[in-house]
């Protein structure tokens, strides 16, 4: 299919202005401001007062279902790739979380290939919370260098009740297993850290990369807009040259507990002078979100949402954020320290991966990933590729 967007507002995320996009196949071919085309297979779009974005990349996510610490009945739901395309993510990193006895690695990878199969592009991490880590194969290196959808281990936990409480040779080994890892099959080999209300934080992470050669990059830290504490942690962290992520799924509980919602927590960041570079969101979807009562009682289990990645960006916006920089937390900065050169930018041979937004709502008109239509809102002239009948919901 060939697509040519006209009239966008186009955020790469940077501000380009006003320029025509042409999608041919699963690749941007071209941006320009005035791009010719004629033919009975161009699709012209008509996009004024809309911005064209990049396609949200989302580097957590339980794809299939996590918690269970309140026992088998709160265990969470997979999630539906529906709600992934219309949240606007077309990228995402699967994860287990505190259950790799009755979650398992081999069906965190199948559910990887149908989301795939559905149009997302979708990789997941080997590992769990514990230490040692849980592998498919011998261990996280082979794991990284021989199975394809693996990119990076975790989420580990640390500073939390629930981790295996690694010391700092056993988090430097797995590190180092990680970047070794990820520097032969030419991937990231994050290690994705999951971090507790402890108050010893991120210490354990500057302990490895002060007492080894492993910088404090390799780990990307989440959950640091836990309570205002971790996050000034993280800010520390990230000024050292680390990247820090928050948390876009929360409850009204864990706000009242000191939980800095997103929007504000990177308001804080950039009046503290942290490189937004360095800053990502993630979803933490399908986690467990447990409330309780005043008396810590059990009342109801609530399940993290796809959905609330964009909608902390919509919220920085409206705090003040510029535009460009509160996408780049969903867009060019998860993509960086996934090292997924082709996504998360608008750029000639990316892959197509596009958001239309509404100009003024900013709400999400249309979604196209790999130059595929995934969602549209009805809005907009789209038509189904194969059966010509408009796309009003996913395909
Ligand atoms: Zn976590």
């Amino acid at each position: 299919m060939i697509t040519l967007f006209k009239n966008a507002e186009v955020y790469a995320p940077q501000a380009l202005g006003r320029l025509e996009l042409l999608v041919t196949g699963n690749r941007i071919a071209a941006m320009a401001s005035d791009i010719k085309l004629q033919g009975d297979c161009v699709q012209q779009l008509d996009v004024s007062g809309c911005l064209l974005v990049p396609g949200f990349v989302d580097s957590l996510v339980h794809i299939i279902g996590g918690g269970g610490e309140g026992g088998f009945s709160t265990r969470t739901s997979e999630l539906n790739a529906v709600d992934a395309m219309r949240a606007g993510v077309t990228t995402l990193v699967g994860v287990l979380g505190t259950d790799a006895i009755t979650r398992t690695l081999t069906n965190l990878l199948a559910k990887t290939a149908a989301l795939n199969e559905a149009g997302l592009t979708c990789y997941c991490y080997t590992g769990s919370y514990q230490i040692p880590a849980r592998t498919l194969l011998a261990d996280v290196l082979e794991d990284l260098v021989l199975i394809d959808k693996f990119i990076g281990v975790g989420e580990v936990a640390i500073a939390d009740h629930r981790s295996s409480q690694p010391t700092v040779q056993e988090l430097a080994r797995l590190a180092s297993q990680a970047r070794v890892g990820g520097m032969l099959a030419g991937k990231s080999g994050v290690v994705s850290v999951h971090v507790g209300s402890a108050t010893a934080g991120l210490a354990l992470l500057h302990q490895v990369a002060e007492t080894t050669d492993i910088p404090l990059a390799q780990f990307y830290p989440t959950h640091i807009n836990r309570n205002q504490q971790l996050l000034q942690q993280g800010f520390a962290f990230a000024k050292a040259g680390g990247s820090i992520d928050f948390t876009t799924s929360t409850t009204a509980q864990d706000l009242a507990q000191g939980e800095v919602q997103c929007a504000q927590a990177l308001q804080q960041a950039i009046a503290a002078g942290v490189p937004v570079s360095q800053i990502t969101f993630s979803s933490d979807a399908n986690a467990s979100l447990p409330e309780f009562d005043s008396d810590n009682n059990f009342v109801s289990l609530g399940e993290g949402r796809i959905a609330s990645l964009y909608e902390e960006v919509v919220a920085a916006i409206r705090l003040g954020v510029p535009i460009a920089t509160a996408l780049s937390v969903i867009t060019e900065n998860p993509a960086r320290v996934l090292k997924l050169p082709q996504k998360g930018r608008l750029k000639v041979g990316a892959d197509a991966d596009l958001v239309v937004l509404d100009e003024a709502s900013l709400q999400i008109r249309a979604v196209m990933a790999q130059g595929r239509w995934l969602f549209s809102d009805g809005s907009l002239p789209i038509t189904c590729v194969h059966t010509g009948v408009p796309l009003s919901t996913t395909v």
